[in-house]
Formats: structure tokens, C-alpha cells, sequence
């Protein structure tokens, strides 16, 4: 395991109670674990049957970037010039996976310019655009089906219809650059069968399109454990070895994900403050919301991980009650999906604490009406983790 560079190495705090309880911060902390961060690459890299790229996206910090570089990962999926610098700026040999697959000719220039070595494409019209793009590169064919399973369906926005992937694979392959399929089921996908569907349609556009493919990227979507038991990734991760030695028996390609949520999500805890409560405590206004760190909660739900802690460091242990929880900003859409289960003794000036935050928290945050999560905070260990990040 390589150091982490000294920039990157803040005294770390030994829990986020712990400094909660010291500092009384009055804005939004998210706190990063090291340990858990290359805990969890550690496990994509021995678990999943090929190689393991992050899917920048999901968070893009430095502290991320450098632990997971720390932890041997070396290839990261990049959407746009800024996000190719930010992981150069960590590790100038990184493998670029250039997989936004709308891009202007100026952002085109750029990614050759950095030494891209894989691009994905979705339509006719792009390819066209990566004429300048060396012949030693990838060209990545990314395809979509209706998908059942994912959080929301990413299908809609990308990817071509099997039909089509067939002649833009035959294209890239005559076109002399190396040829590939890809897709993304979507994300949070506790649905193993998303990735076999996906494997066994991509078997069938190569076998059709007559061309080898070297590699097929099965994207991210790897479910977060957002509440209950923890999703089964190892059983995922079979699925998708299984299913890809089946559908290309002799012709199997090297496979490769790129996660980004379930590699950061578990990484991070997010803390916010209970600024007032109404209604009997039924209605809770915190000092963070969907403009900020929480803004993807709108999106795929509520958490079941969160619980209360008083300012002084001890948990509320009330029984559950479901709450009206508004954010910050005085915008009345600041608002989480209603029921937030929160012990019966919260009170303002609690800390309420959001297990598994890492990915499109502090990403998406905004700073809107002066609001937002802005800093992250080292610490050795996080709640149901050892300090080795198991
Ligand atoms: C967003 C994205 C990912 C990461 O998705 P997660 O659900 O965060 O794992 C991976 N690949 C592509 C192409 C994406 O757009």
C-alpha cells in the first residue's frame, strides 16, 4: 500500500461523536473514514472478477481520490475535463475511462490532449467525433434495455438501442480502435438479474455484430447499505462472473465496473443539527437539507441509518417517531420525503447523524441561501466498523 500524500493527512479525530461532542459545529460535517474508504476497494478488488475503476461522480475530493490510490485502485470512469485533473492531480499514470458519452469537440481535445484510454459512445453522431482519438484507444459501445431494478432508470438519458450497438460496433472495430460494449443498470440496483440481463443482450450484440470484443464495462449501480441488512455484493459480483463465462463461453471478455456509490457511500457519516422543532416534535427543521448534503435522499428515499445524539455525546434511545424534517433554505421544496424515524428525546441542538453519505452528498451540495456541506473531517473509525475498515 502506497502513502497518502501529506496534504491529504489531517490529525484524524477517533469518531465523529467524539468531535461533535469538542467542537459543537453549527453547520453540516460529513466524516470520512480512511480505513472504511480502502476497506471497501479492497473488497471490489478481490471480490469483483475483473478490474476495478470509481466512478468520480460519486465524489470527487481529493481525500477520496488519493485513499482510494492508496488502496491500488488505478483506473477511474471520468464525465468531464475537470474531473480528469482531479484524479491526474493525485496520480499522474491513472487509467481515464472517458465514459460520458455526450461531449463537445473542445472536451474531446482535452481527453486525447490527457491520454484517455477508453471512450464511450452511444450514438452515431459521437462516434463521428472522436475521429482525432488515437487508434490505440478503446471505443466503448454503451447500450441500454428497459430496466426494472435501479433507483432510477439511466437508460432513459444514455445508451443505444441494441440495434444500433450492433452497427456502432462493427463501425468501431472497422474504424481499427479497440472494440468494447458497456452499459449502466441505473444505481442502487439490489437486483443481480439487472447486470445478467444486461451481460447476456451484450453476448448477443457482439455475436451479431461479428466482433471480438477485449473487455465490457458492466458499469456501476452497486447498492449502498442504506438500511436493514447490508446488500449482498459478493452474490452481484458471482452473478456477473457466472453469467459472463455462460453467455461468451471461448470469447469472455475482461469485465470491468465502476462503481461510484457503493465504493464512497459507507465511507462517510453526515452530521446534521436539529435547529427547532413544532408540532410536538412531529415537524423538525435541520440545518441541512436537499440543497446540501441531502439531496439525494429526494431522489432514492429515505436512509434507515441515522440516529440522534444529544450535545453532549449521548445517544437519544426514545422509540421511533416518523417526522416532518425541512432543511435550511427558505425554500418550502427544502423538505426530506416525509417519515424520518427519529427517537421519541431529540431535541434541538441534537446531532442527527446519517450513516453511509459519501456518494452525491457533498458532491451535489450547493450553497444555496448560505447553506450547505462544505467540510469534511478525518476520523479513524465510524459506528458498526472496526478501525481497519471491516
Ligand atoms: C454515474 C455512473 C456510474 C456510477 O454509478 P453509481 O450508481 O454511483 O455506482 C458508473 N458509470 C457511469 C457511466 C455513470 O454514469
Amino acid at each position: 500500500m502506497r502513502g497518502i500524500p501529506m496534504k491529504h493527512l489531517a490529525t484524524p479525530w477517533a469518531d465523529p461523536e467524539t468531535y461533535l461532542k469538542r467542537m459543537q459545529p453549527d453547520h453540516p460535517v460529513l466524516f470520512l473514514s480512511p480505513a472504511v474508504l480502502q476497506g471497501t476497494a479492497r473488497r471490489f478488488q478481490t471480490g469483483f472478477p475483473g478490474l476495478v475503476s470509481y466512478a468520480v461522480k460519486a465524489n470527487e475530493r481529493a481525500e477520496v481520490l488519493a485513499n482510494l490510490d492508496a488502496a491500488g485502485l488505478a483506473a477511474f470512469d471520468v464525465a468531464s475535463p475537470a474531473e480528469m485533473r482531479a484524479v491526474r492531480a493525485i496520480n499522474a499514470a491513472a487509467v481515464l475511462h472517458y465514459n460520458n458519452p455526450v461531449r463537445s469537440p473542445a472536451e474531446i481535445a482535452t481527453g486525447v490532449d490527457i491520454g484517455v484510454e477508453s471512450w464511450a459512445v452511444d450514438h452515431p453522431s459521437e462516434l463521428k467525433k472522436l475521429d482525432k482519438v488515437p487508434r490505440s484507444a478503446e471505443v466503448t459501445v454503451r447500450f441500454a434495455l428497459p430496466v426494472a431494478g435501479a433507483a432510477y432508470d439511466f437508460g432513459e438519458k444514455f445508451g443505444a438501442p441494441p440495434d444500433q450497438a450492433v452497427t456502432l460496433l462493427k463501425e468501431v472495430a472497422a474504424a481499427g480502435w479497440k472494440p468494447a460494449l458497456g452499459f449502466h443498470p441505473g444505481t442502487q440496483c439490489e437486483d443481480p438479474q439487472a447486470w445478467a440481463a444486461y451481460i447476456t443482450e451484450a453476448a448477443r450484440i457482439a455475436g451479431r455484430a461479428e466482433v471480438r470484443i477485449g473487455r465490457l464495462n458492466v458499469g456501476g449501480g452497486f447498492p449502498a447499505h442504506r438500511a436493514g441488512e447490508a446488500p449482498d455484493l459478493t452474490g452481484i459480483f458471482q452473478t456477473i462472473g457466472t453469467t459472463a463465462a455462460r453467455a461468451f463461453s471461448n470469447t469472455r471478455p475482461q469485465l470491468v465496473c465502476e462503481p461510484g456509490r457503493a465504493m464512497v457511500s459507507e465511507a462517510f457519516t453526515l452530521a446534521t443539527r436539529v435547529k427547532s422543532q413544532r408540532d410536538d416534535g412531529r415537524t423538525i427543521y435541520l440545518n441541512d437539507g436537499i440543497y446540501g448534503g441531502l439531496v439525494d435522499l429526494r431522489d432514492i428515499g429515505l436512509p434507515g441509518r441515522v440516529r440522534a445524539i444529544s450535545p453532549d455525546g449521548k445517544p437519544r434511545s426514545g422509540r421511533r417517531v416518523a417526522r416532518r424534517v425541512f432543511g435550511p433554505t427558505c425554500d418550502s421544496l427544502d423538505r426530506l420525503p416525509d417519515g424520518l424515524p427519529l427517537p421519541s428525546d431529540t431535541a434541538p441542538g441534537d446531532y442527527i447523524l446519517f450513516d453511509a453519505m459519501g456518494a452525491y452528498s457533498i458532491a451535489l451540495s450547493t450553497g444555496f441561501n448560505g447553506y450547505g456541506v462544505r467540510n469534511v473531517v478525518t476520523v479513524l473509525g465510524l459506528a458498526g466498523h472496526s478501525r481497519e475498515g471491516d
